[in-house]
């Protein structure tokens, strides 16, 4: 069998990977991107985790959820009233699943428009030759590839909680937490993270009940204090039932449902039966099938391919981007990577800046952040400056129905530069780009509270909590 030589091979087609392929090949060098995610019908389903069960399905979900809650709960505020409202969960899945289906076509057309030869199946490092790598495809045609580059991206996958394997029927990963066939009389989440929020939302918004067990004894740790507590309440008011500070003990998981044997941060023997249970806490980056020994490739004691802060790895010519590396496991954060890498590689100054890195948890309300959290500053001994705004005194939150939480920044004492804006609200997952923007630019407060703000618009709160930094809040 003849090999085909490639300038870069990447193995892995999710966002770090994909991204990575399309940026090489913009830049001139023959790309391939191997993937091996296969679609119900066997076929290719390139964007990994994220296109197929991550972000893009767990969003679609949520929009359906937030649809039926506005419907249930607030329609009859603006004057709409719905008889017999009743949710297809079958169909809402059939639409989650053509949201994802358009976003797998939409990266085979990029990989074509681009020029960057798409590979269904598992690469695997053969070995190293003069020059470059040997990569082995095994797919539904075997193939032989020869690459100068190696790009690795090949995500992480869904903890599991030792001796409770997924059956994705009871015991649902984040992949059968998105295939629930009909809504749960009762759910429980086993992780109060990003992801177990976010679904255990969705379930209950469609009529679940459902109970969060958190080890942790605080409600989103890494989050700004303020804002976790806003969003707890806010949570604890819909009916989410939130636990801290558990010890799970023994999981039955028997064919009526499971049973979660746990002990609540008084110590006191707990049990919780339900009829599903999503166990959400935690993924490990994923290295399974790439033959890593075959060419020395280090990993380290997690499982994640050893990275310098170029995502360079031990091995000359070989790169490593996205959830299998250091960091946090983001899609944005793997393109971004994916995209310095490819520059990298083309002898440009590919750059991250891991502190303008946003975080979003898309419940509602929605939360995101950007920079330092207040506690993070307090621990540092950093002299910084607060100003908040709620979003109950921002006239278009008032005109949309929802005014839940607030903008807040933080600004160094001194030179006022922006060290970490928090937002927890309505939409907050698109206001936080200004304060992105505003941090990689090493704006000041001042500086976003100068600049117009259209009226009536959620980002007013944006500027109202800069101007709140210099205690000049104009609407409150
Ligand atoms: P992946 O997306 O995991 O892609 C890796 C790809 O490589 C996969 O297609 C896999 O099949 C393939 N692969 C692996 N090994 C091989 C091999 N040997 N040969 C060929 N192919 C291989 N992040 C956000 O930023 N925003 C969100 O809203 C968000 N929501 C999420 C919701 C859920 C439920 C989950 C689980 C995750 C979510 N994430 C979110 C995280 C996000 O999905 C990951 O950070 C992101 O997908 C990582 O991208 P990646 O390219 O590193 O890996």
């Amino acid at each position: 069998m003849a090999s085909k030589s490639f300038d870069v091979v990447v193995i892995g087609g999710g966002p770090g990977g994909y991204i990575a392929a399309i940026r090489a090949a913009q830049l001139g060098f023959n790309t391939a991107c191997i993937d091996e995610w296969q679609n119900a019908k066997g076929g290719p389903a390139p964007g990994g985790t994220c296109t197929n069960v991550g972000c893009i399905p767990s969003k679609a979900l949520l929009q359906s959820s937030e649809h039926f809650e506005q419907a249930n709960h607030h329609f009859k505020d603006h004057g709409i009233g719905l008889d017999n409202l009743s949710i297809d969960v079958p169909k809402m899945l059939a639409r989650k699943d053509l949201v994802v289906k358009q976003n797998n076509d939409g990266i085979l057309y990029l990989f074509k428009k681009n020029k960057v030869s798409f590979f269904h199946g598992r690469g695997s490092f053969a070995k190293a030759t003069e020059g470059g790598y040997e990569i082995s495809v095994a797919g539904k045609e075997a193939e032989t590839l020869v690459a100068k580059h190696v790009i690795v991206a090949t995500g992480s996958n869904a903890r599991a909680l030792p001796g409770v394997p997924f059956d994705e029927v009871n015991v649902l990963s984040n992949d059968g937490a998105l295939k629930v066939g009909g809504v749960p009389k009762k759910l429980g989440v086993i992780g109060s993270g990003v992801i177990g929020l976010e679904m255990g939302s969705v379930w209950r918004r469609l009529g679940a009940e459902v109970t969060v067990l958190e080890a942790l004894p605080t409600f989103l740790a890494a989050v700004d204090e303020q804002v976790a507590k806003e969003a707890h309440k806010a949570f604890t008011k819909q009916g989410l039932k939130i636990e801290l500070g558990v010890k799970i003990g023994e999981i039955k998981n028997e064919a009526g449902g499971v049973t979660v044997a746990y002990t609540d941060a008084k110590g006191g023997a707990q049990s919780l039966a339900v009829d599903k249970l999503i166990v959400s806490i935690g993924r490990t980056p994923n290295t399974i099938g790439l033959n890593a020994e075959a060419v020395g490739l280090k990993l380290d004691e997690r499982g994640a391919i050893v990275v310098d802060g170029d995502c360079k790895t031990n091995l000359p010519n070989v790169w490593a981007v996205g959830d299998v590396v250091r960091g946090p496991m983001l899609a944005h954060k793997a393109e971004e990577e994916g995209v310095a890498v490819a520059e990298r590689i083309a002898g440009q100054h590919g750059h991250v800046n891991f502190n303008t890195i946003p975080w979003v948890i898309y419940t509602s309300p929605e939360i995101a952040w950007v920079g330092q959290t207040e506690q993070q500053l307090k621990a540092e001994g950093r002299a910084y400056k607060a100003g908040s705004f709620p979003f109950m005194a921002n006239g278009r939150a008032r005109a949309l129905g929802d005014t839940t939480g607030f903008v807040k920044f933080l600004a160094d004492a001194k030179t006022d530069e922006i060290l970490g804006v928090h937002i927890v609200g309505p939409m907050a997952s698109e206001l936080i780009a200004e304060a992105v923007v505003a941090m990689e630019f090493k704006a000041s407060a001042e500086d976003i509270a100068r600049i117009c703000h259209a009226h009536p618009s959620l980002s007013e709160a944006t500027k109202e909590a800069a101007l709140a930094v210099d205690k000049r809040t104009l609407n409150f």
